[in-house]
């Protein structure tokens, strides 16, 4: 991510993106309404207070996500990861937790039926405008390839070509990328 220019860019430019985020809603409120409280008022709710709660969403799937929930996907041993759905709205779909450490590299989290994930829809528009390419979508297989099931459960330890038992053969194939790179953690 560091060697990515426009991660670099929008790293440099937090600040301002900070200073944007607080003063646009407080403008607005002046705008709006006129008076100071107004404003102030506007910069509380649609500043601080979303802000906020942001955060706690955030936080809350890296918390509650693994806890609470199903965890139909395979994930390397020790990993708890659910899928939660009370929190699919809020989280932008993030909340699909258990499929996406299970496929850190996929673009949709919520890859089943009637999983709400906003996040994927935003990418594939991006897509369709030609603002990102290469983009990893499920498959059918790729899905499959990765979900517990009978006999499925957690991966089972191979033995290595050196002889060591371990499990890390059989997960590092379900998770190609190691899934601490959250971009929401
Ligand atoms: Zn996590």
């Amino acid at each position: 991510m560091v060697a990515d220019p426009a991660m670099r860019a929008v790293s440099t430019a937090f600040p301002a993106l900070c200073a944007v985020s607080l003063t646009l809603p407080f403008a607005a409120g002046w705008l709006i309404g006129g008076t100071w409280r107004t404003a102030l008022a506007a910069l509380l709710w649609a500043g601080l207070v979303r802000v906020a709660v942001l955060q706690h969403v955030t936080w809350s799937v890296n918390s509650l996500c693994h806890v609470f929930g199903s965890r139909p996907f395979a994930t390397r041993r020790h990993d708890r990861t659910t899928n939660l759905w009370p929190l699919a709205l809020v989280s932008f779909g993030e909340s699909w937790h258990n499929m996406h450490h299970s496929d850190p590299a996929c673009a949709r989290h919520g890859a089943d039926r009637g999983q709400v994930d906003i996040s994927a829809a935003v990418i594939r528009i991006f897509e369709r405008l030609g603002w990102a390419t290469n983009v990893h979508w499920p498959t059918p297989a790729r899905l499959d390839s990765r979900r517990r099931g009978p006999g499925r459960g957690e991966p089972e330890p191979t033995l290595q070509p050196g002889g060591r038992r371990t499990g890390q053969a059989s997960a590092s194939r379900l998770s190609p990328r190691p899934a601490d790179g959250d971009r929401i953690r």
